[in-house]
C-alpha cells in the first residue's frame, strides 16, 4: 500500500516581502493491492473479512453459501493486483440528478442513479481488454453481460436520520447496500455470480471502468476501490470524510478513521483502517462528523480488505425503490 499526497503550494512575490498562499494538502489512499477472500469463505453468517448475504433461490437454484476465488490474471492467491486489471474504456457523461432531503426523523436520498462524474462505455466495446470477461457472463435479456448499458433508474432510499444499532446484524438482502452521496451513485455488495453459478467477489472476477463501477440490471454502481473517484478525500492527518450512506442509514467514511480520542473528530490514526479494527459488518463506533456536528456513533469505513465497504447491516434497512430492492433476486 502506498500513500500519495497532493501538495499544492503557491508563493507570490509581494511588495516588500512574500505572500504565502495557504498550502492545500489532500490525502488519498492509493492501494496497489486488495485482499480477496479464499475459496470456501462462508457468506452465511456475520464474520470479519466476509459478507453476510441473505440466503436466496435464483431461478430454482439455491445461491451458494460460500465464495469461490476467481483465477483471473490479476488475482494471485488472496491478492488482487490493481495494476493488472483491465479497464472498461471511455469517458461517458450523462444527465445526473441527486438530492438529499432531511426531516427531523428521516433522510431521503433520491436520484437517477447516474453519477456526477464521467464513467466507462457500456455496452463494453468489443475491442477492449475488458470485453471477454463480460462476454463470458450470461445476462437476462441480453446476449451476454457485455451488452448491458447504463441507464437512469429510480434510485431512492429513505433511512432514519439518526439510525440505531440493532441487537443483531442483518444479512444483505438487496445487492444495493448504499449510496455514495459524494457522487450520487449506488454502492453494491461485493458478491456476484459466475457463469458456472459460483458466488465470487466481483473485484476478483470482472474489470470495471476507471471508477470501479459498472452496470447490473442497467444500474451503474461501485465496487472495491471505487472511492478513488469520490471528490472529497479529506485532508492529511484528519479522518476521512463521509463518502455516503448505507442502506440502514449509517454513514460510510473513507479509510482514515477518526482516532480513539473521545470528544473530538481529531486524531486520525494516519494509517488506513484494517478489518482487524472493524467489526463483522465493516464498521465501528467513533466520534464522527454527522450533519455538521460531532457525534459518537456507529459507522462504516472503506478500505482495501474484503468486503471493502459493508459486510452486513447493523441498523434496520430503510425503504428502497422497488428496482433497487429487487436486485440480486
Ligand atoms: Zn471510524
Amino acid at each position: 500500500m502506498k500513500m500519495r499526497s497532493f501538495v499544492a503550494t503557491a508563493l507570490a512575490a509581494f511588495a516588500g516581502g512574500l505572500l504565502v498562499v495557504p498550502v492545500v494538502v489532500a490525502c488519498v489512499l492509493v492501494p496497489t493491492t486488495l485482499k480477496t477472500p479464499p475459496t470456501g469463505t462462508s457468506i452465511g453468517s456475520p464474520a470479519k473479512n466476509t459478507l453476510y448475504f441473505c440466503p436466496r433461490v435464483i431461478q430454482g437454484i439455491t445461491f451458494p453459501t460460500t465464495l469461490t476465488n476467481a483465477s483471473e490474471p490479476w488475482v494471485s492467491g488472496t491478492t488482487i493486483n490493481i495494476a493488472d486489471i483491465p479497464t472498461v474504456p471511455g469517458s461517458v457523461k450523462k444527465k445526473h440528478r441527486f438530492s438529499i432531503k432531511l426531516t427531523s426523523k428521516k433522510r431521503h436520498l433520491k436520484g437517477n442513479g447516474i453519477p456526477n462524474h464521467s464513467f466507462g462505455r457500456f455496452p463494453v466495446p468489443s475491442s477492449s481488454d475488458a470485453y471477454s470477461y463480460y462476454a463470458a457472463l450470461p445476462a437476462q435479456g441480453y446476449a451476454n453481460a457485455a451488452e448491458i448499458p447504463v441507464r437512469q433508474y429510480d434510485m431512492s432510499l429513505t433511512v432514519p436520520r439518526n439510525p440505531k444499532v440493532q441487537p443483531r446484524p442483518s444479512c444483505i438482502e438487496s445487492l444495493a447496500v448504499g449510496i455514495a452521496s459524494q457522487t450520487g451513485a449506488a454502492i453494491h455488495a461485493e458478491v456476484a455470480v459466475s457463469a458456472d453459478f459460483k458466488a465470487v467477489s466481483p473485484s476478483a472476477a470482472l474489470p470495471y471502468d476507471k471508477c470501479w463501477g459498472h452496470p447490473y440490471a442497467e444500474q451503474y454502481h461501485y465496487h472495491g476501490f471505487s472511492w478513488k473517484c469520490f471528490p472529497n478525500q479529506g485532508k492529511k492527518g484528519e479522518p476521512s470524510p463521509l463518502y455516503g450512506y448505507a442502506a440502514d442509514g449509517f454513514g460510510i467514511y473513507g479509510p482514515y478513521s477518526e482516532g480513539p480520542r473521545r470528544g473530538a473528530v481529531t486524531g486520525s490514526t494516519r494509517k488506513p483502517i484494517t478489518n482487524a479494527q472493524l467489526d463483522e459488518c465493516h464498521g465501528h463506533y467513533g466520534w464522527i462528523r454527522w450533519d455538521g456536528k460531532k457525534k459518537y456513533m456507529y459507522h462504516y469505513h472503506t478500505n482495501n480488505e474484503y468486503p471493502y465497504t459493508i459486510g452486513c447491516l447493523r441498523g434496520k434497512v430503510g425503504q428502497m425503490s422497488t428496482v433497487m430492492r429487487q436486485l440480486g433476486h
